[in-house]
């Protein structure tokens, strides 16, 4: 009877050691996602919201382009305009790129 119990006991100790090692690889995994997750928004970091109707069309490129305030440009072709993130062609600046004001950054 003790025997038994004893057995039962290391074999469920056993099996909760394993479950362990299982869902700690899952929440490290998980947690891996995470923090990849945070290091994309950091990339991305969006300076300003610019409405197609502020951006100048160049009709030589066929592009929308923004002054940067470094003074560089951001430029967009006309199929991409719907909603996107347009980095500047000199420093790090993000900005995103939104048809009108009812299309909104975050949701
Ligand atoms: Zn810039």
């Amino acid at each position: 009877m003790i025997c038994s119990s004893e057995s039962g006991v290391k074999k469920f100790l056993e099996v909760d050691a394993a479950w362990k090692v299982l869902s700690d690889q899952t929440s490290r995994r998980h947690y891996d996602m995470k923090r990849r997750e945070q290091e994309l928004k950091q990339d991305w970091t969006v300076d300003s919201t610019v409405y197609l109707q502020d951006m100048t069309w160049d009709s030589d490129e066929c592009e929308y382009t923004y002054c940067c305030r470094c003074g560089g440009r951001f430029s967009v072709s006309k199929e991409e305009v719907d909603g996107v993130l347009v980095c500047c062609d000199t420093c790090s600046l993000t900005i995103f790129v939104a048809l009108n004001d009812n299309i909104e950054m975050s949701k």
